[in-house]
């Protein structure tokens, strides 16, 4: 075992040897300054009777340090955040669904605006549904919220419907439980009519267990409002009701959209005129190009 001043003297090794002495510093009062940033590397203290000279770190090394911690808690952090991406997405495409990359649309604000709250949303249960037409951005929305949260360290699913009865199936029994431990449920492209006897009942499980836990979730569908009032599943949308804002998305379908952007891109890259002159072109060549294979 160590005794006092051997302890003392592995101290003053062991710091040595973090802050050692390097080209530019200097003596000063019997004390290493650092070059650099001109504070002391070392200091006086006494044990017992004796004055011992011991390493300490100067405010360049502190901030070394300092930043070299938070380098490592931000690598931590965004480990974290990828690992919560991969969970709540079933593609990695969607962790590209951002609202930096999206267009300035009402249904976009929309999802903004829940995301921006979503602390005071989270705390009352809130959820949003996002209706109408195909097309119009609704899952994109939803997804956008999803990124904006997981960033956040907010732990979401986003799943639709069918995925989500496998996912509760234990060997035919059903678990719902770990759905409350996730802070933002996004059921994407509900759709009362398309769903099966039991893969309504476990909805109204999962959407009951949540609202009753006070628990957020986001619902995409392509039903209209009337769909909502004379549907065959009340149950379901009475509870939707209760709990979450109904937001109609409108506009061109954004697919649509994005194909005909692409074509008209595509057009636009091609020359207004041809390069080439057909006229000068010979017959064979001419007939090549409108060959269809039956001489
Ligand atoms: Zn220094």
């Amino acid at each position: 075992m160590m005794n006092l001043e051997e302890l003392v003297n592995d101290i003053e090794k062991r710091c040595d040897e973090a802050n050692p002495k390097v080209k530019g510093d200097y003596v000063e009062d019997g004390i290493l300054i650092c070059g650099n940033c001109e504070t002391p590397k070392q200091c006086k203290i006494t044990i017992g009777a004796k004055e011992h000279i011991v390493p300490c770190l100067c405010e360049c090394k502190i901030e070394h340090y300092k930043r070299e911690e938070n380098k490592r808690k931000q690598e931590k952090t965004n480990k974290y955040i990828s690992y919560l991406k991969e969970k709540a997405f079933a593609s990695p495409n969607m962790e590209k669904w951002r609202f930096e990359f999206s267009e300035d649309t009402e249904i976009i604000n929309e999802a903004k605006k829940y995301a921006a709250g979503f602390e005071n949303h989270f705390t009352k249960g809130e959820g949003l549904v996002f209706y109408g037409d195909v097309g119009t951005g609704k899952s994109y929305a939803a997804a956008c919220v999803v990124n904006a949260l997981t960033d956040k360290g907010y732990r979401c699913m986003f799943t639709t419907i069918p995925n989500l009865a496998n996912e509760c199936s234990d060997y035919g029994i059903l678990k719902i439980d770990w759905l409350l431990e996730i802070d933002l449920i996004v059921l994407d492209d509900y759709s009362a009519h398309k769903n099966n006897t039991a893969t309504l009942e476990l909805l109204y499980e999962v959407i009951n267990a949540r609202l009753n836990a006070n628990l957020p979730i986001i619902v995409t569908t392509n039903m209209s409002r009337e769909d909502f009032v004379k549907d065959e599943n009340r149950r379901i949308n009475s509870r939707l009701y209760q709990a979450c804002r109904f937001f109609e998305a409108k506009g061109e379908d954004r697919r649509k959209r994005i194909y005909r952007d692409r074509a008209n891109n595509i057009y636009a890259a091609v020359p207004n005129k041809p390069s080439y002159d057909k006229t000068k072109m010979s017959r064979s060549v001419i007939e090549g190009d409108f060959n269809d294979g039956t001489n």
